[in-house]
């Protein structure tokens, strides 16, 4: 058995690695970008109005301050993208909206609201600050060639955004993890069939599925293999030759129907770990052939979560080139709580936060790993380690189920 900073390590160690490849940018979203962006152009790439109003020449209106209305003449229009094409020459003025080209021979906008029309030519001026007001300028906001995204960036749709003002279409990335899912059990149903005496429904299947849908992964497929070494087997090769990362679970214990392992065997993998000195979840298993890795969750609905959560939704992060902290809330233990056996224990914790502005974490009163209420009512675990001891009133770490504040 090996602990689970060891099998953290070695899961880390094994990771396929993924070449970066070029990608349309509307498939880019949530991903790591593998290269540094320049901007192609200066940005804004012409003066423009941040206003819709008129531009002028200041030296024409800058009476005006003094609180004297002063009057031009209306020779043009800039739209957006209609620039105005000719000059501005003293006392003319040119309609304007926001966004549009200002001329060169501007260098003021004014705004409708500080204006009033006379007749079709005339517009009169009724106050203005200073020169340059309401010009948005070529670049202001970055200079050609100037760095608008780092290498490791997350692409957020703000971001894509960013590309896409540049004209950025295929940037460098690494592609989401590619997943194969293998479920075991010869009892298992699907979730929307009847269950008839013996038979259980598979959650784990749903479970993997949405949880890799959010950790950016692509599950290549799903095999149901029930408890056949066969065709475990050939499911492993079949999987194998699609993903980076095959998931089973079920069939990693010592029972007579347990056949992951052989099977594994039989396709070629090497062997990485079998056991973590952990509960739930102590008949995990790892192995790897060439750049594949298979995790095996043994089939316990809360002990394949837990197995998840801890162990493959860091690596996901890792395998993606993105940062991963397990999301972590400080807060006092309400009650005393102590580990006598020879396994950590990750208990699961339901949070509030106190009148006192504390967060409280209350363990559940049921930890078994048959019963999915355990995680699904939980907000998070705290790791109680062998031997620990710990006092009612005791600060503890508590690993949250989900970023931010959000809890039942
Ligand atoms: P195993 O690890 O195969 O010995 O399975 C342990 C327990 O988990 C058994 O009670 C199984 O019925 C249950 N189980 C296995 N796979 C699933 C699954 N996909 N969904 C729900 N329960 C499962
Ligand atoms: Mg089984």
């Amino acid at each position: 058995m090996i602990t689970i900073e060891q099998a953290t390590e070695i899961l880390k160690e094994n990771a396929p690695v993924a070449q970066p490849q070029r990608v349309p940018l509307m498939h880019a979203s949530g991903r790591t970008l593998m290269e540094e962006v320049k901007a192609s152009f200066d940005s804004p790439s012409f003066n423009n109005s941040a206003m819709d109003g008129y531009a002028v020449r200041w030296q024409d209106i800058e009476t005006v301050a003094g609180g004297l209305p002063v009057d031009v003449t209306l020779v043009g229009e800039s739209s957006a993208g209609t620039p105005f094409n000719g000059r501005l020459q003293r006392g003319q003025a040119i309609r304007i909206s926001t966004g549009a080209a200002v001329p060169d021979s501007a260098d003021t906008v004014v705004p409708v609201e500080d204006t009033v029309q006379k007749d079709d030519a005339t517009i009169s001026i009724l106050q203005a600050r200073a020169k340059h007001q309401h010009i948005r300028f070529r670049g202001e906001e970055f200079a050609r060639g100037q760095t608008i995204l780092e290498k490791g960036a997350l692409l957020t749709p703000a971001r894509i955004a960013l590309l896409a003002s540049v004209g950025r279409d295929e940037p460098l990335i690494i592609p989401a993890p590619r997943v194969a899912l293998c479920i075991t059990g010869s009892e298992l149903v699907e979730h929307n069939e009847q269950a008839v005496f013996g038979q259980v429904r598979n959650s784990n299947g749903p479970m993997l599925h949405s949880a890799l849908e959010r950790d950016g992964a692509h599950v290549v497929g799903e095999w149901r293999l029930g408890d056949d070494p066969q065709k475990i087997a050939r499911a492993l090769d079949e999987a194998a030759e699609q993903a980076g990362v095959i998931i089973t679970t079920g069939g990693v214990s010592v029972g007579n129907h347990d056949h992951v392992r052989a099977a594994a065997q039989t396709c070629g993998f090497d062997t990485l770990f079998w056991k973590i000195r952990q509960r739930p979840g102590k008949p995990m298993f790892a192995a790897r052939k060439g750049n594949t890795l298979l995790v095996g969750l043994p089939g316990n609905p809360v002990s394949a979560f837990m197995g998840y959560t801890h162990y493959l939704q860091p690596l996901l992060a890792f395998m993606q080139a993105q940062p991963y902290e397990r999301p972590m809330i400080s807060a006092l233990l309400q009650e005393d709580a102590a580990n006598r056996s020879n396994r950590v224990q990750l208990n699961r914790v339901t949070l509030h936060k106190g009148n006192d502005g504390h967060w409280k974490a209350q363990l559940l009163a049921r930890q078994a790993s048959h019963m999915p209420t355990t995680v699904a009512h939980a907000d998070g675990y705290i790791q109680l380690d062998i031997n620990a001891r710990l006092k009612a009133g005791d600060r503890v770490q508590v690993y949250t189920f989900q970023k931010g504040v959000n809890f039942l």
